[in-house]
């Protein structure tokens, strides 16, 4: 039997769309969902396996089932705002359930694992290009989680061997460009699909948070990020993995801010449609600026982003929204 990628969370957003480019580009995959938030309509590539990371006896019986060469791992939580309304949650699925992953791949000599970190894991900021090298002080329990997962990654590797690559993702967005998986969370928290919903009248309005941030327009800035550019991403991180390469740690983003304003605009231009816009408080957790420099990964591995204008991100995302909400 050809050895599988576990694709861990693989029913989610992110993850079903990195499960597919991996499928499409000849790896064999199984995809681990415990379908808390994921769909099974999403996992339509690979073999599909039930299972909570927080079950010692699932990760058993996957890893006894499948010959895993490696685990990439999609399966956290990732709204800010709900990290700081409700950190216990966080705490217990980004970091305990991790780690039940990582000694089950311990356990089963599996050693290679591309992790999905995030740009919240460097918290404030000043106004430029983050690099890697960025000091991390994230300031909301999403990022704090994902940084004490960067740390014990590290402390694996020295120890037992893991090797491993953290892509500290800026936000991913977009849909799939044929349409077939995207994101479909409820509750929906990310600017993107909800400023889209105001668009289409599944919500009367955006709520804008916060318009007295340190940028041009008062509103919060961002580097958004295609999510098949990401999968590009983790397909090569993966074969840097089983070609033996060492650990490594890349930011993902296109290196462009845009505010939440900008995101309105550019979201009306591709709709056709006036959207609806209320001010509204600050969101607790929000850093005022977060855009990467994803120079390194692309000259140590050659990422060539495909999908980079706002505009395709938008118009993908546009266009996964009417399939899935026509009507509404
Ligand atoms: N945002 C907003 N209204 C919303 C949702 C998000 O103004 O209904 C803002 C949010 O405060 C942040 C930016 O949009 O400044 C991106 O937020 P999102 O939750 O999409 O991603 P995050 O940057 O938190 O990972």
């Amino acid at each position: 039997m050809a050895e599988k990628i576990l694709v861990v969370g693989g029913a989610g957003y992110i993850g079903s769309q990195v499960n597919k480019h991996l499928n499409r580009n000849g790896f064999e995959t199984v995809v681990f969902d415990n379908l808390s938030t994921g769909f099974r309509r999403l996992a339509c590539y690979g073999d599909f396996f039930e299972g909570d990371l927080k079950n010692h006896e699932d990760l058993e019986k996957c890893f006894e089932k499948y010959k895993i060469a490696a685990v990439m791992d999609f399966a956290a939580f990732a709204s800010v705002g709900e990290s700081v309304k409700d950190p216990a949650r966080y705490y217990r699925n980004n970091v305990v359930n991790t780690i039940n992953l990582l000694d089950a791949m311990r356990e089963y000599g599996i050693k290679k694992l591309i992790f999905s970190s995030t740009c919240a894991t460097y918290g404030e900021v000043p106004p430029e290009l983050l690099r890697e090298t960025q000091p991390q002080n994230p300031v909301n329990p999403y990022g704090r989680t994902k940084l004490i997962m960067e740390m014990a990654m590290k402390d694996y590797s020295s120890a037992y061997g893991l090797k491993f690559a953290a892509l500290r993702y800026f936000n991913a967005a977009g849909a799939d460009p044929e349409c077939e998986v995207g994101e479909l969370h409820n509750p929906e928290t990310h600017l993107i699909p909800l400023v889209l919903d105001a668009a289409s009248g599944r919500r009367p309005c955006i709520s804008v948070f916060g318009n007295d941030y340190n940028t041009p327009d008062g509103t919060c800035i961002r580097d958004y990020i295609h999510t098949e550019d990401l999968a590009q991403a983790h397909r090569l991180a993966l074969q840097h993995l089983l070609s033996g390469g060492d650990n490594v740690i890349f930011n993902l983003g296109n290196g462009q801010g845009y505010s939440v304003l900008d995101i309105i605009k550019a979201a009306e231009k591709v709709t056709g449609i006036k959207i609806p816009v209320e001010m509204a408080g600050r969101r607790a957790g929000d850093p005022d600026f977060l855009v990467g420099s994803s120079e390194l990964i692309k000259n140590k591995l050659g990422w060539n982003p495909q999908y980079a204008r706002l505009e395709k991100i938008i118009e993908h995302a546009w266009a996964w929204h009417r399939k899935n909400y026509s009507g509404a």
